[in-house]
């Protein structure tokens, strides 16, 4: 799951290489004169290595965090009384170790569904 609005450094880094790109074809087809083009593509350029080094230093994190709490993939996870999922990895997010959920969504309005559910309680949509 996914904290809505937030980006995570990878599709920060996409985010950049599609300005690039964007850049690159202006630049191609006459749309942007040269020294305007080399001061957008500099920029992007420190802050594409910048979140480069973040993307590694998160995948090593990663690497640690996966080793560290391998026990607890396959825990069941609560919303208050009913399990809505179980631990499916171990991830990293804001520098921290973060727990990924395999959990049921409602295909209608994505709400957690509790483990074997046969409708949502929200909606009421069969599952
Ligand atoms: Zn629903």
């Amino acid at each position: 799951m996914c904290i809505g609005g937030h980006l995570s450094v990878t599709e920060s880094l996409e985010k950049k290489k599609e300005t690039l790109r964007g850049i690159a074809k202006d630049f191609a087809s006459g749309n942007v004169d040269e020294r305007t083009y080399q001061e957008k593509t500099s920029a992007l350029f420190a802050e594409i290595a910048e979140l480069k080094s973040r993307v590694e230093q998160e995948e090593n994190l990663k690497k640690q965090y996966e080793v560290t709490y391998t026990d607890i993939i396959g825990f069941p996870v609560f919303v208050e009384d009913k399990v809505v999922g179980r631990v499916s990895g171990i991830t990293v997010f804001e520098g921290r170790p973060a727990l990924s959920l395999a959990g049921v969504t409602c295909p209608r309005c994505k709400a957690l569904l509790e483990e074997n559910a046969k409708f949502c309680v929200e909606c009421g949509a069969a599952v």
